[in-house]
């Protein structure tokens, strides 16, 4: 078992560097973050272990249950599943440094108004629907620079760049337009010159399409089948609110 994470990690390093070399960018450009949803601590320590440092979930509750277990091995927690404003005092407590999935402003705004309470500061990627497919969270990508302008005035939030779940398809052209559309904004946002934003993150790739994402400029690529396996959950599962 941990031979074969070790393994995994070790191809999709390899994968990572050659889009970056294919790209014309250095490989210190792209940081791997894991999607450890479903899996448990045991497997994420391995991978921890081999010296990766990223990892993130996308509910409150595998992060409270995974926490005591993981906290002795140094890494970072992101979030990066759909965040419901009920939950904020929960995630708060477990040493959460980004938030990639923000997408409206209700929540922005509540999560500014706990970390003014508890005296702390957060950083965020505004989640953009670069797919337009409605199972997908993030904000339309027309109000994606309004969000970031209402987001910016909340000085308990650092934006810090953007995320996106490229359309789940075989067709690359396809998908390539999401990380396309994505980079776009990026740089609408970048023309604005908004206090309070920084745009040099853009957290797009998954384990079916981080080459696409990488020759779009992606910074973070996140990655959880192809290192930990197959996920008995369906995706939907951890992306649709109502379950
Ligand atoms: C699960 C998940 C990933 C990783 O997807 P894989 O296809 O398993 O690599 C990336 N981003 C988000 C938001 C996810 O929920």
């Amino acid at each position: 078992m941990s031979e074969e994470i070790r393994n995994n990690l070790h191809n999709i390093l390899t994968r990572i560097e050659n889009a970056c070399i294919s790209n014309g960018r250095q490989s210190g450009e792209v940081k791997l973050l894991l999607a450890t949803k479903t899996v448990d601590a045991e497997r994420i320590a391995v991978a921890l272990q081999t010296g990766q440092t990223l990892i993130a979930e996308n509910k409150v509750q595998e992060l409270k249950e995974k926490y005591e277990a993981l906290k002795p091995i140094p890494h970072t927690n992101h979030f990066i599943g759909h965040l419901q404003s009920n939950k904020i005092k929960d995630l708060l407590k477990y040493e959460v440094a980004c938030v990639q999935s923000l997408d409206r402003l209700e929540l922005a705004e509540k999560l500014h108004q706990r970390l003014l309470f508890e005296k702390k500061t957060i950083e965020v990627l505004i989640q953009v629907n670069t797919s337009g497919e409605e199972s997908k969270f993030g904000v339309h990508p027309d109000n994606a620079l309004e969000l970031v302008r209402q987001v910016a005035k909340l000085e308990t939030l650092h934006i810090k760049g953007l995320m996106t779940i490229g359309l789940f398809s075989s067709e690359t052209e396809k998908v390539r337009q999401c990380f396309r559309l994505l980079k776009d904004i990026q740089q609408a946002v970048i023309a604005e010159n908004i206090p309070n934003v920084e745009m040099k993150e853009l957290s797009m790739g998954m384990s079916g399409d981080l080459e696409t994402a990488i020759a779009e400029g992606a910074t973070i690529v996140r990655v959880g089948t192809a290192i930990f396996g197959k996920r008995i959950y369906p995706d939907s599962y951890y992306w649709n609110e109502n379950q």
